[in-house]
């Protein structure tokens, strides 16, 4: 048993002394209590504890409980920012990337008009999965908006005031993301006004978008799909925001490198795809079909990555076991990183954590091997 987890242990045991489970948990956390560790864990498992937990007193997961046992090297796409929480991983030399996404909030935690993407039918986009998700926050920023650019900034300056190594952009298709819900982009002022600039010439759509972007109702797209006039307008629409998106992440990160230097930047790039979006980050995290978890796709995938200069990084959303334990094998025997199998993403709400001990077992079994 090393010192660190003896000092985990030891954290742990302050934190069960405390109350169980409120709102407030985290504030409870005392790092004055904790002496500076000065080992460097050379590992190469990372922990993705998306959210502090636990989270409230039916909660049975904890975060400190998981770090203590497992002992990662890192702790990935994070989205809380407890001062408390963070000065903990830092005394132990843990570091961290914190997470923003589209639905960064304008005002008190909420996600208003004037910032954010507008739909060819007028209504404020919401990403299929997180339609009957209750919250206050669930409409996507404008890219081509200078005040959701504002906004995104903002939220970024202060997330590297918190020393985390990294910043991680969740959902950083943004506005290209319409595309692939069959709504080809955002139809705001902002973004009209840009692709006219842009097309000056570009045959008859030029002249009002107004009236074709009432003709691309739901019920029509289909119609609208098979006139070529249209066809060719929707797949210059695209592009354009597509670009958008690439010149708006430029920009944001050239902002945020002028103070902080050193920052890396991350996003989810899904099934270890690299497109010009996904090429504007130092590196990827992200979901990884089942379908890919074999030698052969893997070794290729890593490859691009590799080709890339990317740093990449995956987890699988699904609660098998085995195939959990596939990639974790996998990993080793290569020499890639590892995400715990532990508070991942599987489907809408739900949220895969193999039971620690589980995951214990598969390491002493891969390092035998
Ligand atoms: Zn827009």
């Amino acid at each position: 048993m090393d010192d660190f987890f003896l000092k985990f242990i030891f954290i742990l045991l302050i934190l069960l002394s405390v109350p169980y489970g409120c709102k407030s948990y985290t504030k409870n956390i005392n790092a004055s209590n904790i002496k500076k560790s000065k080992k460097i864990i050379k590992n190469n498992y990372v922990l993705s504890s998306r959210f502090f937990h636990p989270r409230n007193s039916k909660d049975p997961h904890s975060t400190i409980n998981t770090i203590a046992k497992l002992n990662p090297k890192r702790i990935d796409w994070i989205y809380y920012s407890s001062k408390k929480v963070l000065k903990l991983y830092q005394h132990y030399k843990l570091p961290y990337s914190l997470a923003l996404n589209p639905q960064t909030p304008d005002s008190l935690g909420y996600t208003t008009r004037p910032f954010r993407i507008i739909e060819f039918t007028g209504d404020l986009y919401k990403a299929p999965w997180m339609k009957k998700w209750k919250i206050k926050n669930p409409h996507w920023g404008c890219v081509n908006n200078p005040k959701f650019n504002k906004v995104f900034l903002a939220k970024a300056l202060y997330l590297c005031s918190l020393k985390p190594y990294a910043l991680f952009v969740d959902d950083a298709l943004f506005n290209a993301r319409l595309k692939l819900d069959k709504k080809i982009g955002c139809f705001c002022k902002h973004c009209k006004l840009s692709f006219n600039k842009k097309y000056k010439t570009f045959s008859v759509f030029e002249k009002n978008l107004d009236s074709i972007k009432l003709m691309l109702s739901k019920e029509q797209i289909k119609y609208a799909k098979k006139s070529k006039h249209l066809r060719g307008f929707i797949s210059k629409y695209e592009e354009h925001q597509e670009e958008s998106v690439v010149l708006f992440l430029e920009r944001w990160k050239a902002e945020v490198k002028k103070k902080y230097h050193k920052v890396r930047f991350l996003t989810n790039n899904y099934n270890g795809k690299w497109n010009p979006i996904y090429k504007v980050f130092d590196g990827g995290i992200a979901e990884l079909d089942e379908k890919y978890i074999n030698v052969k796709d893997l070794d290729s995938i890593y490859a691009i990555a590799d080709s890339l200069n990317k740093s990449q990084l995956f987890s699988i959303a699904s609660s098998n076991y085995e195939i959990q334990k596939s990639l974790l094998k996998y990993n080793a025997k290569n020499n890639r990183e590892s995400l715990y199998p532990w508070d991942i993403f599987i489907s809408g709400k739900k949220r895969y954590y193999m039971p620690i001990d589980s995951i214990l077992k598969i390491k002493k079994e891969l390092k035998k091997n």
